[in-house]
């Protein structure tokens, strides 16, 4: 699809400014039925009401590439209560950038308005300016004309517009070509785009991997330099960028370029705690690629389990120091969890919804090596036992901890009654006696350490 129409972008004139270079059907093969009854309708209920709308961003970048669009956005001349005025299903959501949801059965369209933008320079005399030579954006909520609201988009492949009644796309920044020849390119001067919001250097990283895209070099150059403004972007919403980076399908693709351009140090403090464990990165690249793996079969994903992994070894070697200073086993690990925890959730926003997963997984691994008495079959009943067990697979696959252990509970789940019986490892049943013993010696409360090693 894409071949066909960018045979013909060098044909056309260059626009004069600002105007877009318009493609019709014929060039792109894109008809209306590309998209979801509810886009269809929404796009041709403003249309028709006498405003401009249009499909806008990741949709018509994903249909060209011939991929199938995750949502549709709308863009439209119609401010947000005229947008609501004529969907009987809308509301107005955000209250400083309002933008208005329209549903048709489970879908929901979303529809903001053309808009442009306003950055901050040395003369602004608002009162948000006191780190003002930043050029951070003050203001993104002000309407604006279609060509502004295509001046203030990310990347020259999601500013491109598809009217699916004329059936044309409106291109302003030579999207096409740029999708064409494979590059992810800035609007604009890269760094001011960054200094603006510094999120888009994430945005980037994430958009390059998950679109197969290289990344245009004066785009790569500025962000070491201007990492560090991502010191200053809220927690939630590095979080919420974070999330979309290790659960686009892409993550392993997404670290290998962070790596390979040098900007995996202070890039984002989730991929610090990724990046800079040497003993713990085997394990946290087997979860990522079972993460992708999983969305690339539509499995579902719990970024609880994929925190836990994140953390893993962040708990092992604190779990460790702490039995080294003389605590047992059992409350070591307690101890260990509530620290990696209180330390981390500060540094990387992950909501406390998230702990309770994850300390269950946790502090169900000990008991994996634990396969005497009722012990095993006590674990097989636990309600999270499906995920610990993943957890410990990885943990087997990544060389942490003797492959035959995972084996064994592999047998184990399946086998029947009497096979269960005979299977069971008697000597690793004792742990009342245990418990009395003096603290420093493993398994002083029935809880076998596990070498972090
Ligand atoms: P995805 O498939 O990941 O949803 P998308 O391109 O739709 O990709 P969104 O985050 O949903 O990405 O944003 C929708 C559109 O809004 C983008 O295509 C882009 O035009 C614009 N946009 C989003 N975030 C920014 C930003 N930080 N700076 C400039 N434009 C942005
Ligand atoms: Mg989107």
């Amino acid at each position: 699809m894409i071949h066909k129409l960018i045979s013909r972008v060098f044909k056309k004139k260059s626009p004069k400014n600002g105007e877009p270079r318009i493609f019709k059907l014929k060039s792109h093969g894109i008809t209306a039925d590309h998209l979801t009854p509810c886009a269809l309708k929404t796009v041709r209920t403003l249309q028709q009401a006498g405003y401009k709308a249009f499909v806008v961003g990741g949709a018509v970048r994903d249909l060209l590439l011939g991929r199938e669009p995750k949502d549709f956005d709308v863009a439209t001349d119609a401010e947000p209560d005229e947008v609501r005025n004529l969907f009987r299903r809308s509301r107005i959501i955000g209250r400083r950038f309002r933008i208005v949801h329209v549903m048709c059965g489970p879908e929901t369209i979303e529809v903001s308005t053309f808009r442009t933008v306003a950055v901050a320079t040395n003369n602004d005399s608002d009162d948000r300016q006191t780190d003002q030579d930043s050029g951070r954006i003050l203001r993104d909520n002000v309407f604006g004309s279609q060509v502004e609201d295509a001046m203030r988009r990310d990347f020259t492949v999601n500013a491109m517009y598809y009217d699916p009644v004329s059936q044309e796309i409106w291109d302003y920044h030579d999207g096409v070509a740029d999708l064409k020849a494979g590059v992810l390119r800035i609007i604009g001067d890269p760094a001011q785009r960054y200094r603006e919001d510094p999120v888009r250097m994430l945005r980037a990283v994430r958009f390059a991997a998950k679109l197969g895209l290289k990344l245009d070099p004066a785009a790569i150059k500025p962000i070491r330099q201007l990492a560090e403004l991502l010191e200053d972007v809220p927690a939630a919403r590095l979080f919420d960028e974070m999330l979309k980076l290790l659960f686009s399908g892409h993550a392993v693709e997404s670290i290998r370029l962070l790596r390979k351009k040098g900007l995996h140090h202070g890039l984002l403090p989730m991929l610090d705690v990724i990046l800079e464990q040497p003993m713990g990165e085997r394990f946290i690249m087997l979860a990522l690629a079972k993460t992708d793996q999983r969305i690339e079969e539509e499995k579902p994903v719990s970024p609880a389990y994929l925190f836990a992994a994140l953390l893993w070894h962040e708990v092992l070697s604190t779990w460790q120091q702490i039995q080294d200073s003389g605590e047992r086993p059992a409350p070591a690990l307690h101890q260990a969890m509530d620290q990696v925890l209180s330390v981390q959730q500060k540094k990387l926003a992950i909501p406390h919804r998230y702990d309770a997963v994850m300390k269950e997984i946790w502090s169900m691994q000990p008991r994996f090596l634990q396969r005497g008495g009722q012990r095993p079959f006590r674990l097989l009943e636990h309600p999270r036992f499906r995920a610990a067990y993943d957890f410990l697979v990885m943990r087997c696959e990544s060389g942490e901890v003797d492959a035959e252990v995972g084996r064994w509970w592999d047998t184990f789940q399946d086998a029947g009654e009497a096979k269960r019986g005979d299977m069971l490892i008697k000597d690793e049943a004792a742990p009342k006696k245990r418990r009395r013993r003096k603290p420093k010696g493993a398994g002083s409360a029935g809880v076998q350490p596990i070498n972090p090693e």
